[in-house]
């Protein structure tokens, strides 16, 4: 059943999570109207589903069911299962400006590999456990929300050394029916309007850390868990053209002794798979993240064209303005052909399922973490100073200066000056207001700070295989074939599957 975006605000109604938003109590989510952008931000996800027009990039086959899904809640199985995902993220991050629900698709990806991985070292049944939860969530088009950045505490001490070990969830207490978690989950996006939660670990963590490697799905009103988040978007802000309509919450989410029973259990103290998992995921994330900002890229393009337009100037005839829409243009498809290439190099794995390239998904998600503040310093360039100096909404209808101000303020004659007003306003939404800031901050730090994405592309790139090449060019004759070997971790060949043996020479 694909539900409407009516239906999944309606769907909160059966769930009575305990929320707090400014210091108060949300006594409903569906109605709560602080809440209300980031609940049509994911309604577009389902409403986009439902539209013919739409729907090959919407919907998608499950492999293991053979049902139609929601693109969100698929497991990829080929190169254009990416394309399409990454096309999709973009499709929704254009209308919405972010639409969370790509993060369920990035979990459930990272966790069908990593259960598996699980299952085939320790006997463990994760995986099939893992598949029937999922089905169960695709049948009934759920969102889930992800629970993965923990509050982490001291930056410099791991999770079993942290003075209150609460900053980290972790597993507290083991059942024969299941687990007792604790702890806190410091930034969820959409956490207040979710169905549930996917619980995975941050970091990779060492054997002594084991109990903190726990992944498991917890529904949004487990006893237990309180959510203080805050609001979606500009909720009520007349002059917010964008995110008073759409716009995402993020919340702290606190796990209080909250019982989860096995079936809903896909890791519990596997350290190296835990490891394993919040890398796959990150990958998968990151290559969303790629298609979410280029959306977001579309709609400075597309504002940036306007106000140029409402300016009376033609970039055609004046050269830096449009050197400042091509250097827009390249950045946002610059970093979205690298999403394109993580897609057609994808890697099959054990699963069975398909990982877009990793090197290519850090290189996309590093590049636009960095250079969204180039795409909003060059909205900002081609659009002027008006966007914040701009008087608000009121003002539109004061008697006094409607007029006077309507006849200054319009730039090109058969432009009128309320459309100019309006396009800035758009403009100063979504670049320079505190919107404006989360969506820089989101591209910064959403999915890893740029320091995790740097180290993933150095331990994935073949750097010796240039090495070699160079060596081979020189014809230096340095080592004999064959007993190079990468200094790399974890990259000892070109698929980088085997931890070498010491070559002889080295003893
Ligand atoms: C708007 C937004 C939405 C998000 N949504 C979600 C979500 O839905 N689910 C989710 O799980 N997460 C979410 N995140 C969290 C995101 O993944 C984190 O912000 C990111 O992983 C960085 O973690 P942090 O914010 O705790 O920063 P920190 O880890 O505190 O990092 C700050 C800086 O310190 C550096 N640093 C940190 N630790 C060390 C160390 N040990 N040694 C050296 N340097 C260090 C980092 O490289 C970085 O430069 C979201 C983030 C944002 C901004």
């Amino acid at each position: 059943m694909l539900m409407s975006a009516a239906d999944y605000r309606e769907s909160l109604r059966s769930y009575s999570p305990r929320v707090f938003v400014n210091g108060r109590r949300v006594e409903s989510v569906a109605d709560e109207p602080l809440l209300a952008p980031g609940i049509a931000g994911v309604g577009v996800t389902y409403d986009f589903a439902r539209e013919p027009r739409h729907e090959a990039l919407m919907t998608a086959r499950q492999g293991t069911s053979g049902k139609i899904v929601n693109r969100m809640l698929h497991i990829d199985e080929t190169s254009t299962d990416l394309l399409y995902k990454l096309e999709a993220v973009r499709l929704v991050c254009q209308e919405s400006g972010c639409a969370q629900r790509y993060l369920t698709h990035d979990a459930f990806n990272g966790i069908f590999q990593a259960t598996k991985r699980a299952d085939d070292a320790h006997g463990t049944e994760y995986h099939q456990r893992f598949i029937a939860y999922m089905h169960e969530v695709q049948d009934k088009d759920l969102t889930l929300g992800v629970a993965m950045t923990d509050a982490k505490g001291d930056r410099s001490r791991r999770p079993g050394a942290q003075a209150n070990p609460d900053v980290y969830v972790h597993i507290k207490e083991r059942r024969p029916d299941g687990i007792v978690i604790r702890g806190t989950k410091a930034i969820v996006t959409g956490a207040p309007y979710m169905h549930e939660f996917l619980v995975m670990p941050c970091r990779t963590m060492t054997a002594e850390d084991s109990e903190f490697a726990v992944c498991c799905a917890v529904p949004v009103d487990a006893p237990g868990v309180t959510i203080i988040a805050k609001p979606a978007g500009r909720p009520g802000e007349a002059a917010a053209k964008f995110s008073a309509k759409y716009g995402q919450s993020v919340g702290v989410v606190m796990f209080d002794d909250v019982f989860v029973p096995w079936e809903r259990v896909f890791l519990a103290g596997e350290h190296e798979e835990g490891g394993y998992l919040t890398t796959s995921y990150a990958t998968h994330h990151r290559h969303s993240c790629i298609g979410a900002r280029a959306g977001f890229g579309d709609l400075l393009i597309g504002a940036g064209a306007l106000m140029v337009e409402a300016n009376g100037l033609d970039p055609d005839r004046h050269g830096h303005i449009r050197d400042a829409m091509v250097d827009l243009i390249k950045i946002v498809e610059g970093f979205f052909a690298c999403g394109v290439a993580a897609s057609v190099y994808c890697i099959k794995d054990q699963a069975g399922s398909v990982m877009p390239d990793t090197v290519f998904s850090n290189i996309g998600k590093l590049l636009l973490a960095t250079q969204i503040y180039d795409m909003h310093r060059l909205a900002s360039y081609v659009s002027g100073g008006l966007v914040v100096a701009l008087p608000g909404p009121d003002e539109d209808h004061n008697p006094e200066t409607a007029g006077s101000l309507a006849a200054v303020l319009a730039g090109r004659a058969d432009i009128p000056a309320a459309q100019r007003m309006e396009v800035a306003r758009l403009m100063e939404d979504l670049t320079a207001s505190h919107q404006g800031g989360w969506y820089s901050t989101i591209s910064l730090h959403g999915g890893g700070s740029p320091e995790a994405m740097k180290r993933e592309i150095w331990r994935n790139y073949p750097v010796m295989e240039k090495v070699d090449l160079v060596e081979r060019l020189l014809d230096r004759g340095v080592v004999a074939d064959g007993r190079r070997v990468s200094k790399q971790p974890g990259r000892c060949c070109a698929t980088g599957c085997e931890v070498p043996s010491v070559p002889e020479a080295a003893e």
